[in-house]
């Protein structure tokens, strides 16, 4: 059972030192092991475990970072049942090693003992890279080609680095002094951050791509559209995206939910806001959802979190308006079902939805959260001419390169389904290795 108390303290406790110990001591080691292929970043698992088991923990750390700078936030946020550990050979004598959890210990000692920034790697290459964003992509992508030698310039439109490591993932389970501690290490590295500059509105795409040799696009996703449904005006509705953010900064005061939520949708963003709403005090928290629980797009533990939390969840509902004259005062709703007619291969969260006919009703509530998704940009794709499908860059799925030659674009501006911080990480990582890779073959060494 996860644990649970409300607050906005780290939920996981850490692993004790005896504890971590024991564990380590249940990894076979595997020769090729297959936790290695399933974390996207490849990190080399089995070695890391030895070095916890053998008391090495700072070793352990640098295995790590090696592989996955944000190695700190992925042992925090990992769908690890789904990557490292859902490989794991233990799953089939008895249950998988705790690999996030090992992760952290070693990740968390690096961060208390002020652990050395990561070698820089024997080759050089000169070349000078722009990124636009500081999210996970970006910091990945900074700190590879910087271990290289190369120019790196991030421009950043918030006022804080670390995309929604540190303006997105709730405080409670992942603190913003891990994903701030991160930034500091890329810092740490000599990359340049310049901050409260959005590309686009700030200074021109191509005035920013003409500043570079190489330019890095990891703008992440736009904010959550609008429903198009009365009453999104009224005070007490949030976009969840928001809300998180305000209690990412600490900025309690700007948030009257009242004690009745109701939150719109159901993925993995609609679990963050629902929960971060228990925690603010609100006393019924309800999560709607115009399918059924096979259709959720949340994962399987982070349902059962909310549930844990105390969170309901009612299936087949349509928000058709916000009702209230100057605050929120309820939702009408409508039921929906699956069209009768069924497309073959498409799964069920895409199948065609009807509205049955007289089934509204209404649901009382003091405040709506909004968390159905986020948009995506098409500015930068259309500014630099980059071939694009539905706001989505073509890309080289290699080497991220898009049609446009020494532009690349990565993370979750490629919209993908699953969109995680470890992916993101690789994807830095691959079109930084292109980057150095290319470089070193001009001669540019
Ligand atoms: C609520 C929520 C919960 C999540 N939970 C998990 C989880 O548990 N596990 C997991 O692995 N993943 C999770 N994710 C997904 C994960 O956060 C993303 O996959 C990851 O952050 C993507 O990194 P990125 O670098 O592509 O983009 P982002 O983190 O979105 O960073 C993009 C950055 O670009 C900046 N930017 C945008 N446009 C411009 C511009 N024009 N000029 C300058 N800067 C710009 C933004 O300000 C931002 O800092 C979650 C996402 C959300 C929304
Ligand atoms: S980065 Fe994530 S997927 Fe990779 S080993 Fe660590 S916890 Fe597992």
């Amino acid at each position: 059972m996860i644990p649970t108390h409300l607050g906005f303290e780290e939920v996981m406790a850490p692993m004790s030192w005896q504890e971590a110990r024991d564990e380590a001591l249940r990894c076979y080691y595997c020769y090729d092991a297959p936790c290695m292929s399933h974390c996207p970043t490849g990190i080399n698992v089995p070695e890391f475990i030895r070095h916890i088991a053998e008391g090495h923990l700072q070793g352990a750390a640098r295995v790590i970072f090696d592989d996955n700078i944000l190695g700190s936030t992925c042992a925090r946020i990992c769908p690890t049942e789904v990557l490292c550990e859902g490989a794991c050979v233990r799953t089939k004598d008895s249950r998988a090693v705790s690999i996030g959890r090992l992760q952290r210990v070693a990740t968390d000692y690096a961060m208390n003992q002020g652990f050395p920034v990561l070698p820089a790697k024997s080759v050089k290459v000169h070349a000078n890279v722009g990124i636009v964003g500081s999210g996970p992509a970006a910091l990945a992508a900074a700190a590879e080609l910087r271990r290289y030698g190369c120019e790196v310039m991030i421009y950043e439109a918030r006022e804080q680095a670390g995309g929604l490591d540190t303006y997105g993932i709730v405080e409670f389970r992942e603190p913003l002094a891990v994903s701030q501690w991160e930034v500091q290490q890329v810092q740490a590295l000599g990359v340049q951050f310049h901050y409260g500059i959005n590309v686009g509105r700030d200074v021109s795409w191509e005035e920013v791509k003409s500043r570079h040799d190489v330019l890095i696009i990891a703008v992440g996703l736009g904010p959550v559209p609008a429903l198009g449904i009365p009453g999104e005006e009224l005070r007490g509705v949030y976009n969840a995206l928001e809300l998180i953010a305000l209690t990412k900064m600490g900025d309690y005061e700007a948030i009257d939910l009242g004690s009745r939520v109701v939150v719109i949708g159901a993925g993995n963003t609609a679990v963050d806001a629902a929960t971060c709403a228990k925690r603010l005090g609100a006393t019924e928290v309800t999560i709607l959802y115009r399918r059924g629980e096979e259709a959720m797009p949340a994962y399987a533990y982070e349902y059962e979190f909310a549930k844990h939390e105390g969170v309901n969840y009612k299936w087949w509902t349509v928000v058709t308006a916000i009702l209230g004259d100057n605050r929120v005062k309820g939702v009408h709703c409508k039921q929906s079902a699956l069209a009768p007619s069924d497309v073959p291969g498409r799964s069920l969260r895409h199948q065609p939805l009807v509205i049955k006919e007289n089934s509204d009703f209404e649901m009382p509530c003091d405040s709506v959260i909004i968390a159905t998704g986020q948009s995506r940009f098409s500015s930068p794709w259309l500014a630099l001419g980059i071939q694009q499908e539905n706001h989505v860059p073509t890309v080289n799925p290699l080497t991220f390169e898009t049609s446009v030659s020494r532009v690349y674009a990565i993370g979750d501006c490629l919209a993908p389904q699953e969109a995680t911080v470890v992916s993101a990480v690789q994807q830095g990582k691959q079109a930084a290795q292109d980057i150095v890779k290319r470089y070193a073959k001009e001669g540019n060494v």
